[in-house]
């Protein structure tokens, strides 16, 4: 029985015999003729005056040898399914009793405990075939269902974390649609995008907010004296200035080379003067790093516009701070406009 246990459970990975050899008579009847064979075999040899108490103890010994290893084969594999549970539980029993029937003699408590054991074993070996049947109503399937369920949360648990990787991966990809890729600002479509919920909102609630078209002056001059590396370099430090000069929630974009954006949502024209005066005089007093020992200084020249004395429409919105950006350039940069 042990052996047949251990090849049993060697053989739990592979596919069920064909249905024709396991439905066949013969197929049954000569397992059932080995088995008749065997049971009168070891009949014999434990009645025999020959194989005397040395045969019966090796007997036992690879009984229990087998069950052990039976038992650290199914530890190994860490099986999933309750019914492999049942069926470590009823082998682990089999080796016990291998042990007390080495230790017992006949007739004494210990050959009845070895019983007893083996019978447990077994009573619990054929609850679990007899579970699993009732379960499946097939014993050809039980095993293979019983895997295919544990393959099956194997295969959810991938895919959860495929998924989550995935929303990662869509969460970069807004981040990097949504943002200029030299300062980190966000981008023309996003800062639209973000303009037309904030039309919407001031519509709905009737409170104002104001925009600020920056330029930066001379620019050219600054790649052309320092070159274009500096001029990038110049152009990170300029984003970083503006939004230490604004509060978190005031969005800062790149809409042009050196043509910026700042929304101020929930300001009024006056307070947006006084948001835009800061961030021209924090850009002129601030020097950016140039060539090794040198600074580079640059000034801004910035137009207003606000939502509703401007117009209410995106459009209007921009070209009223362009005209006022345009203007200030024209009164000799390095100035904020708001008329
Ligand atoms: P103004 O005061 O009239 O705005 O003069 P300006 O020189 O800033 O204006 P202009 O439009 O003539 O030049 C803009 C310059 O900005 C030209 C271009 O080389 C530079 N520029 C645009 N994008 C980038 C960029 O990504 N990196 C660098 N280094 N320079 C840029
Ligand atoms: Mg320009
Ligand atoms: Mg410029």
């Amino acid at each position: 029985m042990s052996i047949l246990l251990l090849v049993g459970l060697l053989s739990y990975h592979r596919p069920p015999d064909p249905a024709d050899r396991r439905t066949g008579a013969r197929y049954w009847l000569s397992w059932a003729a080995i088995f008749l064979v065997v049971d009168v075999l070891v009949a014999l040899l434990a009645h025999s005056t020959v194989a005397g108490i040395v045969l019966l103890r090796f007997m036992e010994a690879t009984a229990l040898i087998l069950s052990t290893l039976n038992v650290a084969i199914l530890m190994l594999s860490r099986p999933r399914s309750p019914l492999m549970l049942v069926y470590g539980i009823a082998i682990t029993s089999f080796a016990l009793s291998s042990v007390a029937f080495l230790l017992g003699r006949p007739w004494n408590h210990m050959w009845w405990l070895a019983h007893v054991i083996f019978a447990s074993g077994f009573f619990l070996l054929s609850y679990g075939v007899a579970y699993a049947f009732l379960t499946t109503r097939s014993f050809a399937t039980i095993y293979s269902r019983e895997e295919l369920n544990a393959r099956l949360a194997h295969a959810m648990a991938r895919t959860e974390s495929a998924l989550q990787e995935l929303q990662r991966t869509n969460r970069k990809l807004e981040h990097l649609a949504a943002t200029d890729p030299l300062t980190g600002a966000a981008n023309r479509r996003h800062f639209i995008e973000r303009l037309e919920a904030e039309v919407a909102r001031a519509k709905s609630e009737g409170a104002p907010f104001s925009l600020l078209a920056l330029d930066v002056d001379n620019f050219k001059w600054v790649n052309d004296a320092y070159g274009h590396q500096v001029g990038d370099t110049v152009l990170q430090g300029f984003v970083q200035a503006c939004l230490d000069a604004i509060r978190p929630y005031d969005g800062v974009a790149r809409v042009g080379g050196e043509e910026f954006m700042v929304l101020l949502p929930r300001t009024s024209l006056d307070a947006a003067l006084a948001v835009g005066e800061r961030i021209r005089a924090a850009i002129a007093s601030t020097t950016f790093a140039g060539e090794v020992g040198r600074r580079v200084s640059i000034t801004v020249s910035i137009g207003i516009s606000q939502f509703g004395r401007d117009g209410s429409t995106i459009d209007a919105l921009l070209r009223a701070a362009d005209q006022r950006l345009y203007h200030a350039k024209r009164q000799g940069r390095n100035r904020v406009a708001a008329v």
